[in-house]
């Protein structure tokens, strides 16, 4: 079979082993590559009992099936294990440059398991796979470890390198994984695991050709879509003034018509961080630790975060590996002596610790983003969980004597940065805060769990649920909950996806956004359709951005076959992503959890509903709409619990005989 490389590599950290394994044709075409064989594969290797930071967990390094194939958008890795977070499955999906890397030394994934004695860097290069010890680098960040090892990296070929930070060290329960100096696999708790592991970072830097079906057919197609968004430019005089517009247009109460390629124009110029203001003008930006509205942080302040702010740090543009968009930009920090630069602060970022605080001053965001990315904390549970922390202080619940003297306050920059280092170091109230909402409301007591704003032990992401009921369904039935990068509304009408599968709901627009709350079967099956596309998506290593250009421009469902050589109709696909899916529900229930267990709290749909800004009065019907999910995935409608009927035609039965 060509486009994948035909085996994993494990790594025994505490016996110093190294073993290959095979994987056969017909795994690969069930689950395809990336987060499907990652699941297939741990989900028979952990115990269903395994502590997340015992050494019975495995943490994974996954390429997609896509990558390297000359298909584009297709260079994203995935970080896997079982979450410390949530205590069910955890993957992180990040960029970068690792992804390739990955099967250029061979293998399709790489898999560590038990417990190193003392730290080590995991090495795989042309002298083959080795532990080296990482002692000396024990403590350093996750930047500068990066390039220290990439100084001193002898073969000819530069190394690719995934690295953790002090935060991950201490095992922070929302610290992720690096690459690039600074691309995250952020969520799921992935850092701590690693950091359990005393794996410092692994290099790799390999010289496999990755094997294409077609290579001259897929060539053809990635060039027709990246001829598109090449000649894709905004007028050059547009200001980011433009954009809460463009927000209001999103927001309207009738959904218009637009073509997902408009995303990449505008991603090509401002990055994620055009949604700073679209998202607050709209709604879409949770504000106040979700309990705000825009008439609490009005204009004064979310024009600060205006992006041509952000332009003019901006020193380039930062693409992953066969990205052609480039939403990524290195900048300079801009401190005290201007000196330094760093990947600039995401959306998601400048949210997390911008309007969710209440707060507005760019410079301490970009400096808030630096130090999330050297120690290793997660950028949206940080400020999550700071948000917490501040919404506890103002009803009595924290005081200065839990803080040691730092008064909490909303918007206020210097006792954000001061809380976010103590967190990071696990300093004082920063201990209890290091592990996200969830732990620290259960350590704090005391009434604070209402100010806990989670699903199922995680952050939500920057996306507020209210706004888009798919988005709300997603955050709460993913079996990583809280997660903005499944499916929503927003993702959805783009896609086109009802021209390549007759089951999706076809969309015809203009339509009331109002429909977007009902709990119909027609909604559900977009949440299906687009969770099972979104599976395949991260299992061939694709971009969620060029998900969003839309099928009829990003050809997904081609490149699969002319990379694999495979003759499959899309439908064919989708049930891999169903298959990948449930397999991932599956790993949840194997240990107890359950899937009613992951509630959204009532901020997130609206229970009270808000009484100002764009959100007033938007309930979403969450439970009634996340049963007709379940059903709509083959899953029992009251349970979550895949059906026998469905176990049956996806080929899971021998998985699905565990019962929450
Ligand atoms: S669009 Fe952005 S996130 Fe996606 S591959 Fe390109 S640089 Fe990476």
């Amino acid at each position: 079979m060509k486009a994948c490389m035909g085996k994993v590599l494990f790594v025994d950290l505490a016996a110093e082993a190294f073993a290959e394994r095979r994987i056969p044709d017909d795994i690969y075409e069930r689950y395809l590559g990336g987060v499907g064989l990652a699941v297939r594969i741990l989900y028979d290797e952990i115990p269903a009992g395994a502590d997340p930071l015992g050494p019975e967990n495995v943490l994974g390094f996954m390429s997609g099936l896509l990558t390297g194939t000359g298909s584009v958008m297709t260079g994203r890795w995935m970080a896997v294990c079982k979450s410390p977070l949530t205590g069910g499955w955890g993957d992180a999906n990040c960029g970068g440059s690792l992804s390739p890397a990955i099967k250029q030394t061979g293998y399709d994934g790489i898999f560590f398991k038990g417990l190193a004695p003392r730290p080590v860097v995991f090495v795989l290069d042309a002298k083959g796979p080795r532990l080296l010890d990482a002692s000396a680098l024990w403590g350093r960040d996750a930047v500068e470890t990066e390039e220290i090892l990439k100084k001193g990296h002898e073969g000819k070929k530069r190394p690719a390198v995934a690295a953790i930070g002090p935060a991950a060290e201490k095992l922070s329960l929302i610290s992720g994984i690096s690459n690039d100096g600074g691309r995250y696999a952020a969520r799921s708790g992935v850092g701590a695991v690693m950091g359990s592991k005393r794996l410092k970072a692994v290099m790799l830097s390999g010289a496999r050709l990755i094997p294409c079906a077609d290579p001259v057919r897929v060539k053809a197609v990635s060039k027709h879509y990246a001829d598109k968004v090449r000649r894709l430019h905004l007028p050059p005089r547009l200001s980011g003034g433009i954009l809460p517009t463009f927000g209001r247009v999103l927001g309207f109460r009738v959904v218009v018509p637009v073509d997902g390629l408009i995303l990449a124009a505008i991603l090509k110029k401002w990055g994620t961080n055009y949604n700073n203001t679209a998202g607050a003008v709209n709604g879409d930006s949770p504000l106040l630790n979700w309990r705000g509205s825009l008439a609490d942080f009005g204009r004064r302040h979310w024009r600060k975060l205006n992006p041509d702010r952000m332009l003019k740090r901006e020193i380039r543009k930062y693409h992953c590996y066969s990205c052609v968009v480039g939403c990524g930009g290195i900048s300079r920090m801009g401190g005290a002596d201007g000196s330094g630069h760093s990947h600039k602060p995401e959306y998601e970022t400048v949210a997390a610790f911008g309007g969710l605080l209440g707060h507005d001053s760019l410079e301490t965001i970009y400096i808030c983003n630096d130090i999330c990315n050297r120690s290793g904390l997660d950028t949206i549970s940080a400020g999550a969980t700071i948000a917490f922390a501040i919404e506890c202080f103002e009803n009595g619940v924290l005081t200065k004597a839990d803080t040691g003297g730092l008064e909490l306050a909303w918007g206020d920059s210097r006792a954000i940065l001061t809380l976010l280092k103590m967190m990071a170091a696990r300093e004082g109230i920063g201990d209890i805060l290091a592990d996200g909402v969830r732990r620290a409301a259960e350590r704090i007591g005391r009434g604070a769990e209402p100010y806990a704003v989670h699903v199922g032990g995680q952050e939500p992401a920057m996306h507020d649920s209210r706004m888009d009921p798919m988005m709300a369904v997603s955050y709460g039935t993913d079996p990583t909950p809280g997660r903005h990068t499944i499916a929503s509304g927003s993702y959805y009408y783009p896609s086109h996806l009802w021209e390549f599968v007759p089951w999706a709901p076809r969309v015809v627009k203009p339509y009331p956004k109002s429909r977007e709350y009902w709990a119909s079967e027609e909604e559900a099956l977009k949440s299906a359709a687009y969770v099972c596309f979104k599976q395949l998506t991260d299992a061939a290593g694709g971009c969620l951005f060029a998900m969003v250009n839309g099928l009829q421009h990003w050809r997904l469902f081609d490149w699969m076959n002319l990379a694999t050589g495979w003759e499959r109709p899309p439908v064919e696909y989708m049930e891999s992503g169903r298959r990948i899916q449930t397999l991932r529900q599956l790993f949840n229930i194997k240990p107890g959890l359950d899937p009613r267990g992951f509630v959204s709290p009532g901020r997130m749909r609206g229970e009270p509903p808000l009484t100002r800004g764009p959100l007033a009065g938007r309930r979403v019907p969450l439970t009634a709409m996340i049963s007709n999910y379940w059903k709509a995935m083959g899953w029992d409608a009251a349970t979550g619990v895949p059906t026998p009927e469905t176990l049956a035609a996806l080929g899971l039965e021998a998985q699905g005989s565990a019962r929450p």
